[in-house]
């Protein structure tokens, strides 16, 4: 396995690549756990090389204090990505990825507008930022995103659409602790006390599917933020009932033919999200 920081190496190392060879491409931003390995795993069944790239993108950000507490543990992860038959880990430095500022805007197609967009402002356009340079630089015959991330795979989907690249994007189902809690980077941040409950939030949302037709959209949202918000230790930032295609609430059922409702809860210093199927 190769780990490379430079982009100029990167594109010497794939341009000798036999011809007609897949790249099977998985970005992630490190501190790797069995969630990653599943997108790496599929990665790896399905192309000759898998490319892996490690990198902390600033410009999603729009906390600076995240972005500095976030984890970083390179030297575990890539022992990881050994284990799992990686052939390419590309690491680079904040440089390397942008020589100069990137001040591109990106239109989404308004997926990017609601949720984590609404809360997190930039945070989209960040994500494109990277990942379109990212794309550029692997030219990945297949990328591989989590649902985890729901509205980012909507995202991705428009960014893709727009750049019209040659490329097929998998999407990887949520991996979860037995306790329901989605597989999260940002959970080694959590207290002791804010992980015994973070659970709940999937255990929550799971009830309120088994009320799609009975209760309203509204009630559902309104039941799933009180649940969740009765134990002191967690706050619901937003929790929303949206159609996939747009990424825009519904207020009836019938409004969509695919619903998913979408989460976002502190828990403590952490910022959790999660998402579940209602319809
Ligand atoms: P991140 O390192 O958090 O940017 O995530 C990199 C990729 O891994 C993204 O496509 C995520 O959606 C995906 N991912 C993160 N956590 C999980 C999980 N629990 N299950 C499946 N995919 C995940």
């Amino acid at each position: 396995m190769k780990i490379i920081d430079s982009v100029a190496t990167l594109t010497n190392e794939l341009e000798y690549l036999p011809v007609g060879s897949s790249v099977g491409f998985v970005p992630t931003m490190g501190a790797l756990h069995r969630g990653h390995i599943e997108l790496v795993r599929r990665a790896r069944e399905q192309n000759d090389v898998v490319v892996v790239s490690i990198f902390v993108n600033p410009t999603q950000f729009n906390d600076a204090n995240d972005l500095e507490k976030y984890p970083r543990t390179l030297e575990a992860d890539c022992q990881l990505l050994e284990c799992e038959g990686v052939d390419v880990v590309f690491a680079p430095s904040v440089d390397q990825v942008y020589p100069e500022p990137d001040s591109r805007v990106f239109d989404l197609g308004g997926v990017d507008q609601g949720m984590e967009g609404a809360h997190r402002p930039g945070h989209f356009n960040g994500v494109a930022q990277v990942v379109s340079r990212l794309f550029d630089i692997v030219r990945p015959t297949r990328s591989y995103f989590g649902e985890k991330d729901f509205q980012q795979v909507a995202v991705i989907r428009q960014l893709l659409s727009s750049m019209s690249l040659p490329m097929e994007i998998v999407t990887v189902a949520t991996v979860r602790e037995e306790s329901g809690l989605a597989l999260s980077s940002r959970n080694m941040l959590l207290t002791a006390e804010h992980r015994a409950v973070a659970p709940s939030i999937y255990g929550v949302m799971s009830e309120a599917t088994k009320m799609v037709g009975q209760m309203s959209v509204a009630d559902v949202c309104c039941w799933v933020v009180e649940q969740i918000n009765q134990t002191a230790l967690l706050e619901v930032i937003y929790f929303e009932i949206v159609d996939v295609e747009t990424m825009a609430p519904i207020v009836e059922w019938k409004d969509a033919e695919v619903v998913q409702g979408c989460i976002a809860v502190q828990a403590g210093e952490v910022r959790l999200i999660d998402n579940i199927r209602f319809k």
